[in-house]
């Protein structure tokens, strides 16, 4: 029997994205220029946001906006432990603490009373993740953090979802800056780049700055003329700019970004439909549009690892989206934050799988994974939903359900 070979990804790139790299090519300056300002434009229009600007990862832009922030040393900022470990990273480089706090057992999303829980005098901001594709209730999250202390720092974190939306409100209206990432698997990709939006014109300079090395001219600027400007340096800053070869990869997926999110829902209702419904599956909630940017089932822990190589050899690639940040090294070994605190992270995190979710995935290819799938889970989890192995939560509810 042959085996169907399912790749985790596959970006939507043609021809025409080809004949815009060229279009740069053929230009004088590859670096940021033009055709990134175009696309800023571009992403303003389609958040309605009075500011966006691109950058060369989603990374770089966190770090640039704690840095213009002036969040460091003695600062706090609360991130949910179940995310990828980027989140956490760019809050040890500046010098600040990450504070993990749970994850909702029904949407994966962050924990609000935890986040009610974990604010203390040196909180400067809270990273809410748009987990998956699904966003947050930023409004909800406003609303709290200012009864608790106003001026507490939303930063959106929105790699999972560019076209997501709740109560029909966009990343970027709730929040005081969100934040995108254009890595080689996301929804809108260019290879590696992410963007910034906000309605805080000032605060976006800033971070523009702190992306070019602290400069006062941008590099932008400084090549748009013939004669030589001077720049002075105000503060240290990083190399985050996303060249235009890169830019140039940009408008026509944006473009289409809202047919493709129909493509990705299509598919992940069929999931939903056609998975044993034994599977715990991420709950939606009603007034949340996805991006739909993954699909992730969860399997009994003790089960995972073996269910990946089963899926490999099946010819299915998956990936994991995430193991808890507390039970990685270097958070293991600083914070020793035990599972009993983030027992939602924890167990999620060592079961959870992301399967196959992209517009080009084929009917044939979909049925191919849910067969290997509902075929491997079968007798493991027999389609009970308040039996599933080793998920040692009394508390909480079902999770899986269909459309
Ligand atoms: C991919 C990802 C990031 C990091 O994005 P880069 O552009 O690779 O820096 C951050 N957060 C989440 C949730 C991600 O999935």
């Amino acid at each position: 029997m042959s085996t169907m070979h399912v790749p985790f990804y596959r970006h939507g790139l043609s021809s025409a994205d080809a004949g815009a790299v060229a279009a740069v090519l053929d230009t004088s300056f590859l670096s940021a220029g033009e055709v990134g300002r175009l696309v800023e434009a571009q992403i303003c229009r389609y958040f309605g946001v009075e500011a966006a600007l691109l950058g060369n990862s989603w990374t770089n832009l966190a770090h640039a906006t704690l840095l213009a922030l002036g969040i460091g040393r003695g600062d706090e900022v609360i991130v949910p432990a179940v995310t990828f470990v980027a989140c956490a990273n760019v809050v040890e480089l500046v010098g600040a603490t990450p504070v993990l706090v749970d994850v909702d057992p029904e949407t994966l999303l962050i924990d609000f009373a935890a986040v009610e829980a974990a604010i203390s005098g040196r909180t400067r901001a809270v990273m809410p993740v748009h987990l998956y594709g699904q966003m947050c209730d930023m409004r909800a999250l406003r609303e709290l953090v200012d009864a608790h202390r106003p001026g507490i720092v939303l930063i959106e974190d929105c790699a999972h979802t560019f076209e997501g939306s709740f109560d029909g409100e966009r990343p970027g209206r709730h929040g005081d800056i969100a934040l995108f990432s254009f890595y080689g698997t996301k929804n809108v990709t260019c290879g590696e780049g992410g963007a910034a939006i906000s309605n805080d014109v000032e605060l976006i300079a800033r971070v523009s700055k702190v992306i070019c090395h602290g400069l006062s001219a941008s590099s932008f600027d400084r090549t748009r003329t013939t004669s030589y400007r001077h720049w002075d340096c105000s503060g240290p800053g990083v190399q985050g700019k996303l060249p235009d070869l890169l830019a140039a990869l940009l408008p026509r997926q944006i473009a289409q970004v809202d047919a493709m999110r129909l493509e990705r829902q299509r598919i992940d209702a069929r999931y939903r439909a056609e998975l044993d419904p034994g599977i715990r599956l991420a709950r939606m909630r009603p007034e949340a549009v996805s991006a739909c940017h993954l699909f992730p089932i969860h399997v009994a822990p003790a089960d995972r690892d073996q269910t990946i190589l089963a899926l490999n050899d099946a010819g299915i690639g998956v990936t994991i989206n995430f193991k808890s940040i507390h039970r990685l090294q270097y958070y293991r070994d600083k914070y020793r934050i035990p599972d009993a605190r983030l027992p939602v992270g924890s167990v999620w995190g060592d079961g959870q799988i992301s399967l196959p979710l992209y517009p080009s995935l084929t009917y044939a290819q979909q049925s191919h994974v849910i067969e290997t799938v509902n075929r491997l889970v079968c007798g493991r989890s027999t389609g009970a939903h308040a039996g599933l192995p080793s998920w040692s939560l009394p508390t909480v509810p079902v999770l899986s359900e269909r459309v």
